[in-house]
């Protein structure tokens, strides 16, 4: 940061959080100066996530981060003002954009190797750097993706919940006729469900879920679906033989054993939870005599975004039931305190701020 331009004008809200507490504060210290290729972002919507959730429960931050934390990842909003060097190719004034979560060093040798998502130097919006639960945020021009004609709060979910989904869906890169299980068919989950249909129709789906109800909302969009419990391998044994590909969201610390249970030889467990303890997944040799792959998938790439902003405002994938609850930015502690209650129904949180109704 330059450390010019402080206004002093008063640019609004946001959202600090600290263990235990959630708070909507008004920005004091002025308007946040635009460094080289900055862009700043009148927020329309921003989505609440497992992640803010675990800031709230006090998770212990990644250095060069600190409490309190300003979050929000999941963005959508309207570009207000460019910095310098943010090119021809950059957004403009007044599109829609959504934001990349990750902010790369550019200069290692996993930036060098085009992985810049996984930059151990990288600057994560709403960890190290003020996110969007808030009126406004400022963020590299060179990580924003110009969406049209989607609405905001769906847009803003495209960020993280969808394109984590993707990312998922791009490793798994599974057979046209392949047999695949969900494990934690909730928000990241289901949306691996959707966009595997989209692009693999003739492959086999079945999503797990915690509850009767949420097995029936996946019944109900055309999916097979199971409840999770200790007899969860033998029924899916019965129902689907052994799978292709088994993907973990649920982070539920029996599921990656399972999952190994599951698998044909020489399958695939995709591990996608944001899990602190132990990977468990069973006796060794189950690993070893039958070849099995086990691959991580962390968050996605910008170009893994650029595709879901394209299937999304092509129609290619439903996002219909991607956003099931709206609140305003000032509620943000109530809407904290009820995603953490897990209501039934509940798929993702969104956040507005107004500034779309203006
Ligand atoms: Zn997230
Ligand atoms: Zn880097």
């Amino acid at each position: 940061m330059s450390g010019t331009g402080v206004t002093g004008r008063a640019v609004g809200r946001f959202v600090a959080v600290s263990p235990g507490s959630v708070t909507v504060e008004h920005e004091r210290a002025g308007i946040r100066p635009l460094g080289p290729g900055d862009v700043r972002v009148a927020v329309l919507a921003c989505g609440i996530c497992g992640t803010d959730l675990h800031l709230w429960h006090g998770m212990r931050l990644p250095p060069d981060a600190a409490y309190p934390v300003r979050p929000g990842h999941e963005v959508c909003g309207r570009v207000l003002e460019a910095g310098s060097g943010t090119g021809l190719s950059g957004p403009r004034v007044g599109d829609v954009v959504v934001l990349h979560p990750v902010a790369p060093c550019g200069a290692c040798a996993t930036c060098a190797g085009g992985r810049g998502e996984l930059c151990a130097r990288g600057r994560i919006l709403g960890i190290h750097e003020p996110g969007g639960l808030a009126d406004e945020v400022v963020w590299p021009a060179s990580r924003t993706v110009t969406v049209d004609g989607i609405a905001p709060t769906t847009a803003a979910v495209l960020a993280d919940a969808v394109a984590t989904a993707y990312r998922a869906v791009r490793i798994a890169d599974i057979a046209p006729d392949a047999v695949v299980c969900v494990l934690g068919a909730g928000g990241v989950g289901t949306h691996v469900l959707e966009l595997m249909r989209a692009l693999t129709p003739d492959a086999t789906l079945v999503g797990v879920t915690g509850t009767e109800r949420s097995a029936e909302r996946l019944h109900a969009g055309g999916f097979d679906a199971a409840v999770a419990g200790d007899d969860l391998v033998k029924r899916l044994r019965a129902s689907h033989g052994s799978f292709d590909t088994v993907v973990e969201f649920s982070g539920a610390p029996a599921a990656p054993a399972q999952a190994v249970r599951l698998l044909r030889p020489g399958g695939t467990l995709l591990f996608g939870s944001v899990v602190d303890g132990p990977l468990t997944l069973g006796p060794a040799v189950a690993l070893q005599s039958r070849e099995l792959v086990v691959r991580g998938v962390y968050s996605s790439s910008l170009s893994d975004l650029r595709d879901v902003v394209h299937l999304a405002s092509t129609g290619r994938i439903d996002l219909a039931g991607s956003v099931s609850h709206t609140a305003s930015l000032d509620d943000a502690a109530d809407a904290f305190r009820m995603l953490d209650e897990r209501p039934a129904g509940l798929v993702r949180m969104v956040l507005t701020t107004g500034a779309g109704d203006a």
